[in-house]
């Protein structure tokens, strides 16, 4: 998507410190950390929202899991806990329309969501 910010992290159009990739998704930090550790794991594919994925591609949302997983425990957050949260459309937050999963650790965050 051309206008797509996530995208161009993508394509390297837009500069970011990239934490993990495979095929199909990338890992980097978000640009407003809400915690010490803050990061955004996405898929390559543009997908809108959590809303626009096809039955074929929910694995993906597995694989997103399994990835944050993996960087938490990479980023020393594992042990003590971590959140994982996925906003969709407008009233769920969404404000960026790719498909993102957040990563947040390194403080205590409240149980509330909010
Ligand atoms: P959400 O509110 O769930 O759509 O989250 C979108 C997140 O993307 C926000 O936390 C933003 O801080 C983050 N964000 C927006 N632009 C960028 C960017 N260029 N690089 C990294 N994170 C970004
Ligand atoms: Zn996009």
């Amino acid at each position: 998507m051309a206008d797509c910010v996530f995208c161009k992290i993508i394509a390297g159009e837009v500069p970011s410190d990239i934490r993990y990739q495979d095929d199909k998704l990338i890992a980097f930090p978000d640009i407003n950390p809400l915690a010490p550790v803050h990061l955004l794991i996405i898929p390559k594919k543009h997908i809108a929202s959590l809303a626009e994925l096809s039955e074929g591609e929910s694995p993906l949302v597995g694989e997103m899991a399994r990835v944050a997983n993996q960087l938490a425990k990479k980023e020393g957050i594992a042990e003590k806990g971590y959140r994982v949260v996925i906003n969709c459309g407008r009233q769920g937050g969404q404000g960026v329309s790719h498909l993102h999963m957040h990563l947040l650790g390194g403080r205590q965050l409240s149980g509330a969501l909010g």
